[in-house]
């Protein structure tokens, strides 16, 4: 049988990291493969008590269709919650919740993105972003980044080179994923200056920036912009939990009328009671405790992972070393394959996901992501040995 699909399938694949993360299934894996958040952190109790608490004081509401914007209580408190720490002005009117910020992504591609318009992003990017976006028949521009963020003079070339396709510039400031880097205050600067200047928006997804272990915290890219350039995505995913799966886009009001537009022919609108046990939470208990546990067991296993890195593996190869987040990044010689190296490390149960995923136009054969927030310190040590003397097997 022949179906006729949309043109947009045919740039469609399956992601290997979800191929990979099938092995991961397997109990005795050790997989630094995953963006998972460590599920013995997650607030069951709490949520029991949130849930309780929504279903006897409000159930019907919460059972019942609501309206495709979200639940005021819950824009109303995040729109706080940004504004005491960026200074900003949002209101609950300048906020849509969404299905994860990777519902966000989507919907920003159903917003801006016509059949081969230009999306610029960081030279590496996060992998679902390059699927959600792909959907709308774009192309990619990387761009390359350093310790700093973007390089901002490649960027203003090929602004300068392509301004006519390019909608959006789409960006991850805070513990990005796959790097684990962070950007300087002087880059976030000069990209909304860029982005002002060729008037481009900026799509700013920010999911880990709250998971900061160490170092001071940047002001978000949105909180510089002064005419509404940056669109910034949250989620409750990994402070919260990512089972309820809810997260936010945060804009000017006409710009959030057109996300209202999209969504309401994507779902209607988000989870109801998911909406309202995550706001009953944040009425009952103080997420910022949370929080900071989740920070400290990452920084503990995020310090075991760089004391075993610099320890077992060969000096030749370098990685990052995240003041947050879930990620570090690792680029072995340049005449090794990531791709060989998992295929060895599988048969010894431990899992990667090689970097040249996280390239829209393929290539860096020689990278690779770590997680370090899912396994513990015993077996993030077992784990990563076991990764330096393959790839110092390899290295021969
Ligand atoms: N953006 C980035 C950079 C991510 O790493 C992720 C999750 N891994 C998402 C968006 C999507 O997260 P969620 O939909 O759970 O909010």
């Amino acid at each position: 049988m022949t179906y006729k699909f949309a043109s947009r399938m045919n740039h469609l694949k399956a992601s290997e990291i979800r191929e990979i993360l099938k092995v991961t299934e397997k109990p005795d894996v050790i997989s630094f493969a995953g963006g998972l958040p460590a599920p013995e952190l997650f607030p069951i109790e709490a949520i029991k008590e949130a849930s309780n608490r929504v279903l006897e004081e409000d159930g019907i509401k919460a059972l019942q269709y609501t309206t495709t914007e979200g639940y005021s209580p819950l824009r109303k408190w995040i729109s706080n919650r940004m504004n005491k720490k960026w200074q900003t002005n949002f209101g609950a009117d300048n906020i849509m919740l969404t299905h994860g910020s990777q519902q966000g992504l989507d919907l920003t591609g159903k917003v801006f993105l016509d059949k081969g318009d230009i999306v610029l992003c960081e030279s590496p990017t996060y992998l679902a972003a390059i699927s959600a976006f792909k959907a709308y028949e774009c192309q990619f521009m990387e761009v390359a980044t350093d310790e700093e963020g973007m390089i901002l003079e490649d960027l203003e070339k090929v602004l300068e080179s392509h301004i006519d396709k390019i909608k959006l510039i789409y960006v991850i400031p805070d513990f990005q994923n796959p790097t684990g880097r962070t950007w300087s205050l002087n880059r976030r600067k000069e990209l909304v200056k860029l982005a002002t200047k060729y008037e481009v928006a900026i799509i700013e997804d920010n999911p880990y920036g709250e998971l900061r272990f160490e170092g001071e915290m940047l002001p978000s890219v949105q909180s510089l912009d002064k005419e509404g350039w940056v669109i910034s995505l949250g989620s409750f995913s990994k402070v919260f939990c990512p089972g309820y799966r809810i997260g936010w886009v945060m804009a000017s009001k006409s710009l959030i009328e057109k996300y209202v537009l999209v969504k309401q022919g994507a779902d209607l609108q988000c989870n109801t009671m998911a909406q309202m046990v995550i706001a009953k939470y944040l009425e009952l208990y103080d997420i910022d405790v949370h929080i900071q546990n989740i920070c400290d067991v990452y920084k503990d296993r995020r310090n075991t992972a760089i004391k075993v890195m610099e320890q077992e593996f060969p000096t030749e190869v370098k990685f990052t070393r995240p003041q947050g987040g879930l990620f570090a990044w690792v680029e072995l010689p340049e005449f090794m394959n990531a791709k060989e190296v998992l295929e060895k490390c599988i048969e010894k149960n431990i899992a990667f996901v090689p970097g040249s995923s996280f390239f829209p136009n393929g290539g860096n054969e020689n990278t690779l992501r770590l997680n370090f927030s899912t396994m513990p310190v015993e077996k993030i040590k077992e784990g990563l040995k076991c990764l330096g003397n393959v790839i110092k097997e390899m290295s021969v």
